[in-house]
């Protein structure tokens, strides 16, 4: 897609770590109590990885001190957990480039073109980035980014539109109160008249629909009529029959799948789409560029959330070495440490 907008120069730090999953946000935790400062990238527009995106409601047994939480409880937990730290998150956006500048720096570049520069990378990228399902539209690649968008980066680039959202989750429910005010047109488009979304939600889109504010079309498209990226119409087949509708934005949301994506072209090793680590300091073929979580392997792996908790923990003593070499690494309690405790904030 290119709806870029590059930001300036780039944003200088200690870490990246690429996915805000469970295991990125432990790290910021982990890295924090070693004063190395994270920022974290994650194409999603929340925090949580898996536990947010696709179990929010369903209860985790097997987190240690915790008998029962649920996926979003966790992630507002580890929110909570790592606030001290100050982490800057930069979510929406996916790391496409990594490679190493001449100064032995990394530099990553994002899908919008934000860059990058850190002495070491945590690489918690999970089972790969989140990516939103095409609809199976023949030419749809050719509007991506100009007339098709899968996320709302700027509202802006639908003032005075004629949008057609397609889809009957939150985000088309979302995006559709969100930008009824501010395009010229609104249509929302679901196969069926029946809405997964809030309830609260549903309500609100049908009271816009009564104000003739919104216009609800049950069908599907089947075709797109455009030229040079810029889309002129969707053929739309209702129950009514096929007809024209004039729109120059289209928003699909139709849910998300995970793949690998750019991490496989980063020059790492790679052992069926894992990237193998040592288990000393969960350190990939590259030094200085760590793998957390489940995208790593190593002998005895387990995909569990406090597996990757544990991995996090040695990783950042080994990334001091890099950020802090003058330091002496020191083993300390958070219980008995009164400098740990003045970076927690709780002394
Ligand atoms: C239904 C279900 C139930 C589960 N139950 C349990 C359980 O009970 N106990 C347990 O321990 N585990 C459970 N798991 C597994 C657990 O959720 C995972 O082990 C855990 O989420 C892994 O955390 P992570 O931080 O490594 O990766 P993830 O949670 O996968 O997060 C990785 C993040 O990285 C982002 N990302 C990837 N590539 C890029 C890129 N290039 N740029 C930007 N962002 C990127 C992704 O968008 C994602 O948000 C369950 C999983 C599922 C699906």
């Amino acid at each position: 897609m290119n709806d870029k907008t590059p930001s300036g120069s780039p944003v200088e730090t200690d870490c990246v770590i690429i996915g805000a999953g469970p295991c990125g946000l432990f790290s910021v935790f982990e890295l924090g109590l070693l004063d190395i400062k994270a920022h974290l990238i994650d194409i999603l527009d929340k925090p949580g990885g898996q536990c947010a995106e696709l179990y929010p409601e369903k209860p985790i047994y097997d987190i240690p001190g915790l008998p029962v939480v649920t996926g979003q409880g966790l992630t507002d937990a580890l929110m909570a957990q790592i606030k001290p730290f100050g982490a800057t998150f930069h979510l929406g956006e996916r790391v496409d480039a990594l490679g190493r500048e001449p100064d032995g720096r990394f530099r990553l570049t994002t899908d919008i073109g934000k860059q990058f520069l850190c002495k070491v990378v945590v690489i918690a990228a999970g089972g790969g980035s989140f990516t939103p399902k095409r609809p199976p539209l023949e030419g749809i690649e050719a509007f991506e980014g100009t007339s098709v968008f899968y996320a709302v980066r700027r509202m802006e680039d639908f003032r005075g539109r004629d949008v057609l959202i397609v889809g009957g989750g939150d985000s088309a429910l979302d995006w559709t109160l969100n930008l009824a005010p501010i395009a010229k047109s609104l249509t929302l488009m679901h196969r069926r008249d029946e809405f997964r979304g809030a309830p609260h939600s549903v309500e609100q889109m049908r009271g816009l629909v009564a104000q003739g504010k919104v216009r609800l079309l049950i069908g599907q498209a089947t075709a797109l009529s455009g030229s040079n990226g810029q889309l002129e119409a969707v053929t739309v087949k209702t129950k009514s029959g096929d007809e024209r509708l004039s729109i120059d934005r289209m928003l699909p949301f139709f849910g998300l799948t995970m793949k690998l994506g750019p991490v496989a072209d980063w020059g790492l090793n790679l052992n069926e789409n894992l990237i193998p680590v040592d288990t000393e300091k969960f350190e990939t073929s590259e030094p200085g560029i760590f793998a957390v979580g489940d995208i790593n392997t190593y002998p005895g792996k387990l995909k569990l959330i406090l597996s990757g908790f544990h991995e996090a923990a040695l990783m950042a003593q080994a990334a001091q070495r890099i950020v802090h070499p003058d330091k002496k690494v020191l083993f300390q309690y958070t219980t008995s440490s009164s400098s740990l405790q003045k970076k927690l904030g709780v002394r």
